[in-house]
């Protein structure tokens, strides 16, 4: 028998393919979320294999159980939906690792925190390799998840020296798929749902900034990988695909994808929008053995036709 592994966030776009992944490897798998973001029905085709489990839960509030590992992946990962509330998805970030590492020090788990390249802010150095500290207003818009996931590595970090829980942080950059949610509001499933409607494609600002996209099933190869690492590695390590995309590229890219004729149209851009990002993985490639094999062609084109599967 495999491991017995509980997933936060679980019913969520990551959290849902990552229980389905651990599951076809042998494991047991329990998968823990409050439906703010994800969705049964993102788990609904697990739910009759044996070794998996369904359970609503918010991670702001305690949770026990025996398990071997745990991957938290709780909180909303879109900027309209962590700041639809902004206090909330702090608490997620914060009492969501505190409850969780508490749980790992008790059963003597092995835990991974999804981390994110918003540790970095808006940065200054390119391309953000883990030792830069990063570029964080703490007040802006994108206070309440950048400081929350900051505070989630300081709290992982401290229950390891402290506590010797044995702890592992992914810093995850831009990934995407099937099973992102129609309505998630970020670009790569926005960009997509509206050439397929041949709705204007909503570009942010000029489009000039960047983002380097990474498919999901790459992201999840690098987040078992470090799971699996020996107990001295914890991280923090950047998983994401260092090939990076102007906003307006990408949106060039969709509609030719689809075969579109969805006009470019700009919008105003949110405030303390990073400039520019792409992940330094060197540290990934030598700790790891990991980097991604899927390109942003080939990921689109996938996820296109998920998406032409469920818009109509
Ligand atoms: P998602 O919104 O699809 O998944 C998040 C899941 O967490 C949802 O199922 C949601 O219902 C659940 N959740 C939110 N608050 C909760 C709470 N208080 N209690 C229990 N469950 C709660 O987003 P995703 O893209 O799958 O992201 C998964 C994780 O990876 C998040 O922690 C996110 O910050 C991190 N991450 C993702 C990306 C990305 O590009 N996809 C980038 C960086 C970091
Ligand atoms: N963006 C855009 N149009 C959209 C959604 C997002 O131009 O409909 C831009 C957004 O301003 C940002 C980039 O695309 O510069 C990535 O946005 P997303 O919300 O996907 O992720 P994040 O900003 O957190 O990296």
């Amino acid at each position: 028998m495999g491991k017995k592994i509980l997933v936060t966030g679980g019913a969520g776009f990551l959290g849902s393919h990552l229980c389905e992944r651990l599951l076809n490897e042998g494991n047991e798998v329990v998968c823990l979320d409050n439906y703010f973001t994800g969705q049964k029905s993102n788990v609904v085709h697990l739910l009759d294999h044996p070794y998996f489990e369904l359970v609503r839960h918010d991670v702001t509030m305690p949770f026990f159980i025996e398990v071997d590992e745990i991957y938290n992946l709780a909180c909303p990962a879109s900027p309209i939906h962590y700041q639809y509330n902004p206090i909330k998805t702090m608490k997620t970030s914060v009492m969501g690792a505190v409850n969780m590492l508490g749980l790992a020090k008790r059963i003597k788990a092995k835990i991974l925190q999804a981390s994110t390249s918003e540790v970095y802010g808006d940065p200054q150095i390119h391309p953000q390799t883990e030792n830069y500290w990063g570029h964080v207003n703490p007040i802006g818009e994108r206070a309440c998840y950048d400081e929350g996931k900051r505070a989630a590595e300081t709290l992982f970090v401290n229950y390891h020296k402290q506590n010797n829980v044995k702890i592992k942080i992914i810093r995850i950059f831009n990934t995407y798929g099937p099973r992102m949610h129609p309505n998630d509001g970020r670009v790569v499933s926005n960009f997509i749902v509206q050439a397929l409607k041949g709705q204007d494609i909503t570009v942010y600002g000029d489009g000039s900034q960047t983002r380097s996209f990474c498919y999901y099933s790459d992201l999840l190869d690098g987040m078992v990988k470090l799971m699996n690492t020996g107990d001295d590695f914890t991280g923090p390590v950047n998983v994401g695909n260092p090939n990076e995309f102007t906003i307006l590229q990408l949106a060039e890219k969709v509609i030719e994808l689809c075969g579109s004729d969805s006009k470019i149209v700009r919008k105003p851009l949110p405030s303390d929008d990073p400039m520019q990002r792409q992940p330094d993985i060197s540290l990934a490639k030598s700790k790891l053995g990991w980097e991604p094999k899927v390109q942003l062609e080939e990921g689109l084109v996938k996820t296109i036709e998920y998406f032409r599967t469920i818009v109509k």
